[in-house]
């Protein structure tokens, strides 16, 4: 998504006057860069503390791909973190191995972290896995995005534990979250319903939290251009995605003819989480019998991978 160009002649800042760069229609108000700017750092900071999601002494592991989100992300945290003596910040970027895709990503990513001095971890499917993704998929009927999804969660895994970090950050934004409440109720699906609104998940697994979750697309975008870090990148091209593209462009016309939709939606599967806090969802955790990962069944999906790759 490209944000609308910034316009200096159209309405003014509800707040200082300044000409705005964007019109949050929820909040029934305009804002001007440096104000979007400072309500995005205290919005993304109210996030964290209301939920104790970053605590003393955590390392908190950004997974930064080098696209728009994940680098909103690091931006953020980095400002909110930086004078902090008592937080660590790490990025994590996995490279899948896509060509013609995944460069251009892990090279903005690269200038990100060189740019504010963030310490930075790469793990590829290469060093992983022996291959990249293009060759594992080639000649096979799988679809990329199966195979990616379960490999990149454990590379993402393996550079969080070489980061020696407690928390995983990830930049879901409001969006992609608002998408999968309705996405899993389309789907039938209240296991994942509710494993998304942040029941507890056991323990066994580093807690993720998702800072960028009440901040929408539009605003993410129009953040990084009033800061000139916009570009434009290119799509993977695995993706698919068929159910949520129609989900995202519904949503986004209800969205803007219904402002606060998309906050609803997040309200509800909060409500829904909190009905089944202490509950166990779909089953206790289990130990994979071949790697010792935790998982739902005998062998976690990863092994079932492997075999059927062949590896
Ligand atoms: Fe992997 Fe599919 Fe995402 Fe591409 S679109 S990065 S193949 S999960
Ligand atoms: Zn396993």
């Amino acid at each position: 998504m490209s944000p609308e160009p910034l316009r200096t002649d159209g309405p003014a800042c509800s707040l200082c006057g300044d000409p705005a760069v964007i019109r949050q229609r929820y909040a029934g108000r305009y804002l001007c860069g440096t104000h979007l700017i400072a309500d995005l750092e205290q919005r993304v900071s109210d996030t964290i503390t209301s939920n104790q999601q970053v605590l003393p002494g955590d390392c908190v592991a950004v997974a930064l791909s080098g696209g728009k989100d994940s680098t909103a992300l690091l931006l953020l945290l980095h400002r909110l973190f930086m004078s902090r003596k008592d937080i660590r910040l790490v990025a994590v970027t996995v490279d899948e191995g896509i060509s013609g895709y995944r460069e251009a990503t892990v090279r903005s990513a690269v200038d990100l972290v060189q740019r504010l001095g963030v310490e930075h971890i790469t793990v590829s499917f290469g060093d992983l896995f022996g291959d990249s993704l293009d060759t594992l998929v080639k000649g096979r009927k799988t679809h990329a995005c199966s195979i990616c999804g379960i490999l990149r969660k454990k590379a993402l895994v393996m550079g969080v534990q070489r980061a020696g970090a407690t928390k995983l950050a990830t930049g879901h934004n409001l969006d992609d979250e608002a998408q999968s409440v309705l996405m899993n109720v389309l789907r039938g699906d209240l296991m994942r319903l509710v494993r998304n609104s942040g029941a507890d998940s056991g323990g066994r697994f580093i807690p993720r939290i998702k800072p960028l979750m009440y901040i929408q697309e539009k605003e993410i975008a129009t953040f990084l251009m009033v800061q000139g870090i916009w570009s434009e990148l290119p799509e993977c091209p695995y993706a698919i995605h068929a159910l949520r593209r129609e989900v995202r462009s519904m949503l986004a016309g209800i969205e803007y003819r219904h402002p606060g939709t998309m906050l609803r939606l997040m309200e509800n599967r909060k409500t829904v989480g909190t009905a089944f806090t202490g509950k166990t969802i779909g089953g206790p955790v289990g130990t994979c019998r071949e790697c010792g990962d935790p998982c739902s069944g005998e062998t976690c999906q990863l092994c079932q991978l492997r075999h059927s790759l062949g590896r």
